[in-house]
């Protein structure tokens, strides 16, 4: 099994990324997993493609092996694409997915839910040694709840209402989520990408 280090930390993202490449022959793993312990990147790109690169850059400069990056966020239309790259930073450094959530909705407060349209985005970087790159992008449309619901998922899994289900992501089971997320949808990318490749 070939290892692939996940430039990332976060146990969500991990478990969803590794369910949906399950069927290839990777061993996934996050940074700390990989050994790299305390170290952090500086996410100072522009857009997700920059960041998502920035961050698969650091971890193969830092490991020599295969290395994944996913940079997402929330793009609400009513903000002009707002919290966007900075969803994970929204209300203040270091906060928690609860505080996002709140200011998101303080901020939204009073604006109809026809008006609340907004994208889930993810941008997966998978990076070779070589200096190979595959980037995939993936988006899904939904509207910002008027309240929180559900208890599955991570971040502003609890405010994005998905009209289709009549459920936020969070009251989807995660099986229903890697179906259709922004994540899941650009996996599906990245993994006819790897196929083409033959890996
Ligand atoms: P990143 O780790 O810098 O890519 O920041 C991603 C941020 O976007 C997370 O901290 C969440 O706030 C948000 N986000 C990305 N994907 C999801 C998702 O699938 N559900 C809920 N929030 C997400």
């Amino acid at each position: 099994m070939r290892k692939v280090i996940l430039a990332s930390n976060n146990p969500h993202k991990l478990e969803e990324i590794k369910e949906i490449l399950k069927d290839f022959n990777y061993e996934l793993l996050t940074m700390s997993e990989a050994g790299l312990v305390d170290f952090d990147i500086v996410e100072d790109g522009s857009t997700f493609e920059e960041n998502s690169l920035i961050k698969a850059k650091a971890v193969l400069s830092e490991l020599g092996e295969i290395t994944i990056a996913d940079d997402s966020g929330l793009m609400v239309d009513y903000l002009d694409g707002e919290p966007g790259i900075f969803s994970a930073r929204y209300a203040g450094e270091n906060v928690s997915y609860e505080a996002n959530n709140k200011k998101l909705l303080s901020v939204l407060d009073g604006v109809s839910f026809l008006d609340r349209k907004a994208r889930f985005v993810s941008v997966i970087t998978m990076l070779f040694p070589s200096g190979d790159e595959i980037v995939a992008r993936g988006e899904i449309e939904g509207n910002i709840a008027l309240t929180e619901s559900g208890e599955n998922g991570f971040g502003y899994d609890p405010i994005f209402y998905l009209p289709e289900f009549k459920k936020t992501f969070a009251e989807l089971t995660s099986d229903e989520k890697n179906d259709v997320s922004h994540r899941a949808r650009a996996l599906k990318i990245l993994k006819e990408k790897l196929q083409q490749r033959n890996e």
